[in-house]
């Protein structure tokens, strides 16, 4: 065996900072597994002196949520600059049956989503490669990059994608689970808008995926999450785009929440159809330091605006008067999702979790009591933000999931406009995770309860705002989930991304159980 691979294995070994041990766990031939295609020699010699301990330089805490920053304490991360890394560490990881996690963006709010306690964090922090295509019509994405490395490369050409809204979430995460955009009205998910994928298998073979090739694989990396193999590239179609216009509204929420909820409620089911162009994100929050419930709209659209003018479609939200804050304005894409990125500052406890209602005023108003309700027993907490968000997958959304065949959620090509409810709270102390988790948790029973008893709960639940107790791949329906185990069955037979790499949303459940 090459001196790098009994590094590599050393390190794994003695590296240890969480309680679990690899090596204890039975080994595959690891000679056999390493003479594999794809792995070289000089390439195993490459990746031992990529390698530091938990200890050493290479060390990233560039996660999101306190829970995987702290509480994850994973053995190495290793830092691939290729495909062919991936191929060999998939390997060697097979070899060791030392489980995996694989970073992109480094978003996911629970412990262990991203960062492996115990094993080896895969991170993409040396994959950010971005080329523009010579047509201009697509974008090749190593999987390290940040929605905002993409749109300032897009922007200098006078383009954008498809992408996240907030600018340091990973495109990795994001894509494989779908993907909410601001363009989504015109272009679907994000996943709708990739052209190919080039992904390493469990079995280290290293894969061109798109509509014709691998067609199967293809479909199941629409919203199938990294239930498949690791993504090394993502090749996106890119569209022209100038400035924008959008920004966020606030207001204190007992005057402003009914006003705003038929706003809302009219802007899916009549001002969405009429103009595609708009996106809206509307939060109901407490604000500890001035004690009082605030409402937040964020609104978007692709069109820029002169100084003092607002897309139509939006006239609803912008005549609620004694806004305190108001950030409208024409600017970059990137621009826009620096401002989001704002409001969701690094390195807090947090938790989303989410559900989805068919729309209807009464149970908006409904469960924003119910989200008061459960939150007033918590929202002393240090550092406690919690906020109800609504999101509207609008008519054309779901007529745009189609137009480039169709992904996983089940959701494609509906008619009704659904309410996407994202529960979000940030806190400080590990202590209170119990007490925050637990309001969250009633918060999402009691207002599927009676979203049910008035007909007008909807199963599918969004991966990206998921808890690391709920079930997307479930939510998507039997027909969609046995197609995916097939895919499943069929590019990774020995279950490597379902055994391996547990701690994100697998096909026959949730990382954990609450
Ligand atoms: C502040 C904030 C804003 C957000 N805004 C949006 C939004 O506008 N639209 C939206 O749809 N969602 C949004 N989300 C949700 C977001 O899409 C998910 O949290 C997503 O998982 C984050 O991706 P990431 O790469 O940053 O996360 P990571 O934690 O790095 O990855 C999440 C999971 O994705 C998998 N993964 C990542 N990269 C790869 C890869 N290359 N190959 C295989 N698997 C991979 C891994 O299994 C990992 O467990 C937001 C989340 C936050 C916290």
């Amino acid at each position: 065996m090459q001196s790098g691979v009994w590094w590599f294995l050393l390190a794994l070994a003695l590296s240890a900072t969480g309680e679990a041990s690899c090596t204890e766990k039975p080994m595959s031939d690891p000679n056999r597994l390493l003479r594999g295609k794809w792995v070289t020699s000089d390439r195993l010699n490459d990746i031992s002196s990529g390698l530091k301990n938990n200890d050493g330089c290479f060390c990233s805490l560039a996660f999101w949520s306190q829970q995987q920053s702290q509480d994850t304490k994973p053995r190495c991360f290793f830092h691939p600059t290729d495909a062919e890394d991936v191929s060999a560490v998939i390997l060697l990881s097979r070899a060791t049956q030392c489980p995996f996690a694989v970073k992109g963006g480094g978003h996911a709010p629970f412990e262990g989503g991203s960062n492996s306690n115990g094993g080896i964090t895969i991170d993409f922090d040396r994959m950010k490669h971005i080329s523009l295509s010579d047509d201009m019509s697509s974008v090749a994405i190593g999987p390290g990059n940040t929605w905002v490395d993409v749109y300032r490369t897009l922007e200098k050409f006078n383009l954008t994608m498809a992408g996240g809204r907030t600018a340091t979430v990973g495109v990795g995460g994001l894509t494989l689970g779908g993907g909410i955009s601001f363009f989504s009205g015109q272009y679907g998910m994000t996943c709708d808008n990739i052209i190919s994928y080039e992904i390493v298998l469990g079995s280290g073979e290293i894969l061109i995926v798109d509509s014709k090739t691998n067609a199967d694989l293809f479909w199941a990396l629409r919203g199938g999450g990294g239930n498949f193999g690791v993504v090394t590239q993502f090749v996106a179609q890119t569209f022209e785009q100038g400035p924008m216009w959008g920004g966020t509204l606030a207001w204190e929420m007992v005057s402003s929440k009914g006003p705003l909820i038929d706003a809302m409620i009219s802007y899916a089911e009549k001002g969405s159809n009429e103009d595609p162009k708009g996106a809206l994100i509307q939060s109901f929050a407490y604000a500890q330091m001035q004690q009082m419930w605030i409402s937040a709209t964020m609104v978007h659209h692709s069109d820029p605006q002169s100084p003092g003018r607002h897309p139509e479609v939006f006239d609803d939200f912008l005549a609620i008067e004694n806004a305190f804050r108001d950030t409208t304005r024409s600017t970059s894409h990137s621009n826009h999702t620096i401002e989001i990125d704002a409001a969701n500052p690094i390195g807090l406890r947090q938790s989303y979790w989410g559900f989805t209602t068919y729309v209807d005023k009464q149970l908006a108003v409904e469960i924003l009591d119910i989200f008061e309700e459960e939150v007033n027993q918590i929202k002393n907490f240090t550092g406690m933000v919690p906020a109800l968000v609504y999101q509207i997958i609008t008519v054309p959304q779901l007529k745009a999931m189609m137009s480039n065949g169709g992904n996983t959620l089940g959701i494609n090509g509906g008619k009704r406009p659904l309410f996407l409810v994202q529960l979000t709270v940030m806190w400080m102390h590990k202590s209170d995770d119990e007490a925050v988790l637990t309001a969250m948790s009633n918060v999402l029973s009691r207002s599927q309860e009676l979203a049910r008893a008035r007909g007008l709960h909807h199963p599918f639940l969004y991966m990206n705002y998921a808890s690391q107790f709920q079930d997307p791949i479930a939510s998507y329906g039997t027909e969609n989930k046995a197609r995916l185990i097939e895919v499943s069955k069929r590019y990774d037979p020995d279950g490597v991304f379902q055994n391996l790499n547990p701690g994100y949303f697998k096909l026959m459940g949730p990382p954990n159980q609450w």
